[in-house]
């Protein structure tokens, strides 16, 4: 239908230059139709082709041009029939033009411009183009005596119907910044049967009612265009809020008020020889139009100071929770820094929270939950801090407190914070437990400046959150030497991927029972040339933020899979024994990931069966997005799927069903109190039962005793890995060791002899 519009304009132009020609009258008859029905038809097609709303409206304008239509139709019918049914054909026009209003009013209703400066504007327009119209048009239309007074009356009256299009229209165009093709050829169908009416009202007032085609021609070209602002493709525009900032005035607006009000003035000098009565009608309709400009001003005025209040207050306050956000809080805190007098013990405390797992909210519940719960977070912090501790929203999901006073104060509004988060919030008709990490800093009224203590505030709370979720951390000077240090193993670590000092160390993963091997996980190792060896657990999620881990990832994947083929061709390994990869969340994002696996199982000769990918319990929530597809396709190739570290994030038994996991791993946290803790042995016993009920595999982390192992064989574990059989360690000890102990039973070794 892009194009559409123009066929039709081509059409629509051609029928009206031959209706204008009046070369028959049946001819005249099928172009008006042809012009008609093709502007209804555009009418209901066109918006519903491009989707634009309001559709009622749409569907309204193409009665109004239905009964325009007719009017125009019945008008060389009627028009000399006797007494009162040339009115008939007025009837249709009539209902028409108040099909016409009603679209107009739709469509500024939908686009909320109805303003009232801009109405006002129209109504002052509308009073002075009234009064002409009447005095010029309707009165002398009025006076013509062979014809019933009704039927005069109302052949006078059409320029004012005009007239309140026009008001409406004018409010249109003052209350847009765009001018779509739509809008603009909108306009001139409306100029256009303004045009036509003026035309009809003057010969109107000499008595005749119907004069000929050529009378009729801006009305087609009005439908024409009618049809063509309906099939434009800018259509959705049309009912699409494009409001401007509120401007009362303007040099447009002027312009069209300044004419307006030389009306009255114009018509008392042009009809000099007029009654009495009319002069005052005339004064009085000037005086109600300077009472409506008075009335705008004021309201203009108002609206301006209104607006103003708004934007000051969206520009201090969070859109979302209404609180005051970072730069007013801000603000606020240097005014308490700089009001604390020198030699002031006390101290300006901020507090930085920042809510644990929010982006789970956000993904699992939707983010009307997401929205919702920080709404309430922010409610009921502002209700529970004293009135003189200024709450804000800040960032996506923090929220910052400030207090002045000692230490303990601090702590007790911290403790205030965790009693807020003590109780679920109610959220969409139900209940969610959040925590949040808060970071506290503070800063003394001399040195003190807002954002060194809002940075440090930040830093503390990062410490906090590293520390694991619903905990506080008070911000000292030795953290940011921390932060130093974590940019120095950055640079390290990219050094590291490229000078090679990454290698892979191996893990045997036992059949719990006979203490067989049935596989290994590959654990990165970086031996730093001056520090030594670095944890994964140090600089995985640092490689994580640096974007590195896909690099780092790619490498122990190729390494690891390159041994396994090793293995099994040099018959070190079984054909059943697995190697367990793991693949962080940022991995899993990547869709080449499949490919890159299948491309490397090929090259080395290993079964898909033969490698498992481990991955944290937090890329669950993506179950929708890349990482859940990207998950499918592997375990679709053959590879296993392993939830690692089960137990300790985002358990939530729904998205371990939508999920293609083929096992979990229970975490070391539920193992260490096995045999001791018994709320433990209930937890794990749980899990496997969930797990068999779900045909999931189970394995075992961080198995470093024999009461562990016993406890885990007697629940229904079958598989385990840990110290108790052997730390990771590097592919040749790991080749011996499994070669000399093929048919046997890895040997158990006491606890804490570990080395790697
Ligand atoms: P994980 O995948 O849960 O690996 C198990 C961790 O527990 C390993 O620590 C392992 O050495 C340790 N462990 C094994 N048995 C015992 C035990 O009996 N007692 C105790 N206390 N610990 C035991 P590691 O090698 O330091 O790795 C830490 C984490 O770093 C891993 O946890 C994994 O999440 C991550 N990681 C390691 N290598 C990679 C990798 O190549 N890629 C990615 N994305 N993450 C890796
Ligand atoms: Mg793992
Ligand atoms: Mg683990």
């Amino acid at each position: 239908m892009t194009g559409k519009w123009r066929l039709f304009a081509a059409a629509g132009l051609a029928a009206t230059v031959a209706y204008t020609a009046n070369l028959s009258p049946v001819l005249n008859a099928a172009c008006l139709v042809l012009v008609g029905a093709g502007t209804v038809w555009a009418c209901f097609a066109g918006p519903r082709r491009h989707r634009a709303e309001p559709r009622t409206a749409w569907s309204l304008l193409g009665v109004a041009v239905l009964f325009c239509l007719a009017g125009i139709l019945l008008r060389p019918v009627v028009h000399d029939l006797p007494g009162l049914l040339p009115l008939l054909a007025d009837g249709a026009t009539i209902t028409g033009y108040a099909a016409l209003a009603a679209f107009l009013f739709a469509m500024l209703r939908r686009r909320r411009s109805l303003e009232w400066h801009a109405v006002l504007d129209g109504l002052i327009v509308c009073l002075a183009g009234a009064l002409a119209a009447g005095l010029l048009l309707a009165a002398p239309a009025a006076a013509v005596s062979d014809r019933p007074l009704l039927v005069s009356v109302v052949a006078g009256l059409y320029p004012l119907f005009d007239v309140i299009l026009l008001l409406l229209l004018i409010n249109l165009t003052f209350t847009t910044t765009t001018w779509p093709g739509g809008l603009i050829a909108l306009m001139f169908a409306m100029f256009s049967m303004f045009v036509g009416d003026t035309a009809y009202a003057v010969v109107g007032a000499a008595g005749v009612t119907y004069a000929s085609p050529l009378f009729d021609a801006p009305f087609l070209i009005g439908f024409v265009l009618v049809g063509v602002a309906a099939l434009h493709p800018s259509v959705p525009l049309l009912g699409q809020a494009s409001r401007p900032p509120v401007q009362a005035w303007s040099w447009r607006r002027i312009a069209l008020l300044v004419p307006a009000f030389a009306v009255p003035f114009g018509l008392l000098v042009a009809l000099p020889e007029m009654s009495r009565g009319r002069r005052v009608g005339i004064a009085l309709v000037g005086v109600l139009m300077v009472a409506l400009l008075l009335v705008r001003a004021v309201t203009a005025v108002r609206a301006q100071a209104a607006a103003q209040r708004r934007a000051e207050h969206q520009a201090m306050h969070d859109a979302l929770t209404g609180l005051p956000n970072r730069y007013m809080i801000g603000e606020e805190v240097a005014r308490m820094l700089r009001r604390l007098p020198a030699g002031d013990p006390r101290r300006v405390w901020v507090l930085l929270l920042d809510l644990d797992g929010f982006k789970l909210v956000n993904d699992g519940w939707g983010h009307d939950t997401g929205d919702q719960l920080l709404i309430e977070v922010g409610r009921r912090l502002r209700a529970g801090a004293p009135v003189a501790a200024p709450v804000a929203a800040v960032g996506g999901d923090g929220f910052m407190l400030a207090t002045l006073g000692d230490r303990e104060q601090a702590m007790t509004l911290a403790g205030l914070v965790r009693e807020v988060f003590g109780h679920p919030f109610a959220v969409r008709g139900g209940e969610l437990t959040i925590t949040c990490s808060t970071g506290i800093a503070s800063a003394g009224g001399e040195s003190g400046r807002v954002e060194a203590l809002m940075r440090d505030a930040e830093t503390a709370m990062y410490r906090a959150k590293s520390e694991g979720p619903g905990g506080f951390t008070v911000f000292d000077a030795a953290m940011h030497d921390q932060v130093r240090e974590r940019i120095d193993l950055e640079v390290a670590l990219r050094k590291a991927l490229e000078e090679g000092q990454l290698s892979v160390a191996y893990q045997p993963i036992v059949e719990m029972g006979s203490g067989v091997p049935a596989g290994a996980e590959a654990l990165v190792r970086w031996a730093h040339p001056e520090r030594g060896a670095i944890s994964p657990a140090t600089f995985i999620p640092i490689a994580e933020d640096a974007g590195l881990i896909g690099a780092i990832g790619d490498r122990v994947r190729q390494e690891a899979l390159r041994q396994l083929g090793a293995w099994r061709e040099a018959g070190i390994v079984g054909d059943d024994f697995y190697l367990s990869v793991n693949v962080s969340g940022r991995q899993l994002t990547d869709p080449r990931l499949p490919h890159d696996v299948a491309s490397e199982l090929r090259r080395y000769g290993v079964p898909a069966r033969c490698v498992a990918v481990e991955m944290t319990e937090s890329v669950l929530v993506d179950s929708a997005g890349v990482a859940g597809r990207v998950l499918f396709e592997l375990r679709e190739m053959g590879c296993q799927v392993l939830i690692d570290d089960f137990g300790t994030g985002f358990s939530a038994l729904g998205y371990l069903r939508r999920f293609p996991a083929t096992g979990i791993k229970i975490d070391r946290s539920f193992v260490t109190g096995l045999g001791v803790n018994p709320g433990d042995d209930e937890i794990v016993r749980a899990v496997v039962a969930m797990c068999h009920a779900l045909e999931l595999s189970v394995i075992a982390e961080g198995v470093e005793t024999r009461l562990q192992r016993d406890t885990l064989a007697a629940v229904g574990v079958a598989k385990g890995q840990g110290w108790l059989w052997g730390p990771a360690v590097p592919p040749d000890d790991f080749a011996r060791h499994w070669h000399t102990n093929r048919a046997a039973a890895l040997p158990e070794r006491p606890r804490r002899d570990h080395a790697c």
